[in-house]
């Protein structure tokens, strides 16, 4: 059966949440798609506000992080009960820069993933590596360790449901693309470490994006490949050029 695309942006730290709404509502009539899933993965405090203007659309919510205790003192954190409250299906893992800044592991974001799958929210994982290991040569070796500690515990029928985002640090925010060669090499080396993880059925399922500098220009080439799924877009999902990037067919 073939895969259902997914593009989802990432607003990263922008948008307040009446500058969010206003960008919904210039954004709603461009990314309308019966073909490709489309999620706006917005900052917390700008989810209720997007959340209501979504209504009546094809744009899921999703968070941009998310804690994995159920509640209580952890001052400014967010549960995923307040998210599933608040509308939201997806939430973005272990983004490269949550790794950097925010000292997020593999075995943080494996925590996390559990009490996603636990609430129902679909996990999208992001991996990837920076560029001196592309250089030494051991990008596929440090995406599988990702990959294997992110999923420790999660059974098939969960994996099949998650989304990986494999997203190139080098890439991201740089103007910098991986070639598609790059890109689609990596994304199905991911999906034959999960075939190795789990099942056959479980690799054909799982849904995996390519993130870093995607845009209106190389989306069609990217999306085309036959293992990646879609993309995580960061800066091109704050603007028009998000509606060519879903409908870039
Ligand atoms: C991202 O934030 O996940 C990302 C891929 O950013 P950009 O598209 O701006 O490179």
């Amino acid at each position: 059966m073939a895969r259902r695309k997914i593009v989802a942006g990432n607003w990263k730290m922008n948008q307040t949440p009446s500058q969010a709404v206003k960008l919904v509502e210039m954004l709603k009539p461009l990314v309308a798609s019966d073909e490709v899933d489309v999620v706006f993965c917005v900052p917390a405090i700008d989810i209720i506000s997007v959340v209501e203007a979504c209504k009546g659309s094809n744009i899921k919510v999703g968070a941009e992080n998310m804690y994995f205790e159920e509640s209580g003192a952890y001052t400014g954190e967010i549960s995923p009960a307040m998210l599933t409250d608040a509308g939201v299906e997806y939430v973005v893992l272990g983004h490269s820069e949550r790794r950097e800044y925010f000292a997020e592991t593999d075995l943080t974001v494996n925590k996390k993933m559990h009490k996603a799958f636990e609430h129902g929210i679909t996990p999208i994982m992001c991996c990837g590596e920076t560029l001196e290991q592309r250089e030494q040569g051991v990008t596929m070796d440090f995406i599988r360790q990702q990959v294997k500690v992110g999923f420790l515990g999660i059974t098939a029928e969960q994996a099949q449901k998650a989304v990986i985002a494999y997203e190139p640090i080098w890439a991201i925010g740089t103007g910098k693309t991986a070639t598609t060669e790059q890109a689609e090499e990596v994304c199905a080396g991911i999906r034959q470490c999960i075939r190795e993880m789990y099942d056959d059925a479980t690799a054909e399922a799982i849904r995996i994006q390519y993130g870093g500098s995607v845009n209106g220009g190389n989306a069609a080439e990217l999306f085309a490949q036959a293992d990646i799924d879609g993309g995580l877009v960061g800066g091109a999902s704050l603007k028009e050029e998000f509606g060519k990037i879903v409908n870039y067919r």
